[in-house]
């Protein structure tokens, strides 16, 4: 069931467990991605890059792919679909599309008009009822051209734009996109403490991928509402075609049909999607 990511959020919070966000690519991880939520009975947020959207060819199309699959596969556990980093006239765009959500990433303009895009922004996002996700400083590592220098957020920063009316906030407390550096000194919880006593919105947090589950579940017990998870799936779905096609079973002439080809990817990327939305707590957690 399509909705946008406030009710999913605040049920979050109230309930101290987080929401996967896992990435949309293509066909198949929507589908899977909708039916691991549904088999684990878990609240969903599917979101998708401004790359990605111009991969499988425009707003209208993943619009037009996720909210007719939530039809036809009868998913019933809450999904909202949103926009993942975007700018503001991409935030527009996905919006006249259908998304449910976005998020505008201000992150690499100067603080003040970071600020006041994101203010115009929750404007337009109340209007319309697509909820709004905000980001303070910039989170580390490359994602689709937007590069930070691994940093801990203002949290008067944090203040002053959860005062925008936004839904929920992303910020920087040591987590960094893609893969984790052997060198990475983990999450600051002292950040996110200090986060917490200036915002009472749900926190989001990005690069989900390769925390040690014991300091994920850490983050989630201190507030953490939302977790985006992109590189392990891309990383376990890359990893189960290519021992698949080398296999055996691989090699043979049936092989070549898609379906076959892709399904041992499919399974992966289920099997780590599943492991997270019972690692956030949010299994079982769709109807409260
Ligand atoms: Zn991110």
């Amino acid at each position: 069931m399509l909705t946008t990511g406030k009710p999913i959020l605040e049920a979050a919070r109230s309930g101290h467990y987080a929401v996967a966000q896992i990435n949309l690519n293509n066909l198949e991880w929507c589908k899977a991605a909708l039916l691991t939520a549904e088999r684990e009975q878990a609240p969903l947020i599917l979101g998708v890059t401004e790359a990605a959207v111009n991969y499988m060819g425009g707003f209208r199309t993943v619009a037009g792919m996720a909210i007719g699959m939530n039809e036809d596969l009868n998913i019933t556990v809450p999904i909202a679909l949103q926009l993942d980093h975007a700018g503001y006239e991409a935030c527009l765009q996905a919006m006249d599309a259908g998304f449910t959500a976005v998020m505008y990433d201000g992150s690499a303009k100067a603080w003040e008009e970071n600020l006041e895009q994101t203010a115009a922004l929750a404007a337009i996002c109340r209007r319309r009822n697509v909820s709004l996700e905000a980001e303070v400083g910039s989170i580390a590592g490359e994602e689709d051209g937007v590069v930070g220098t691994g940093e801990l957020a203002s949290p008067e920063q944090c203040e002053a734009i959860s005062a925008c009316g936004i839904t929920c906030l992303a910020a920087g407390i040591g987590n960094v996109h893609g893969s984790y550096p052997a060198d990475w000194r983990g999450l600051s919880f002292e950040t996110l403490e200090a986060i917490k006593a200036k915002t009472d919105l749900p926190l989001v947090l990005h690069g989900g991928s390769g925390i040690p589950e014991d300091m994920m579940r850490e983050a989630i017990r201190r507030g953490i509402c939302k977790v985006n998870v992109n590189t392990e799936c891309q990383q376990a779905f890359a990893a189960a075609i290519r021992t698949w096609v080398h296999s055996a079973e691989g090699q043979e002439a049936k092989s070549d049909r898609l379906p076959r080809f892709l399904a041992p990817g499919v399974a992966a990327i289920e099997r780590v999607i599943a492991g997270k939305i019972r690692l956030f707590g949010s299994a079982g957690r769709a109807f409260g």
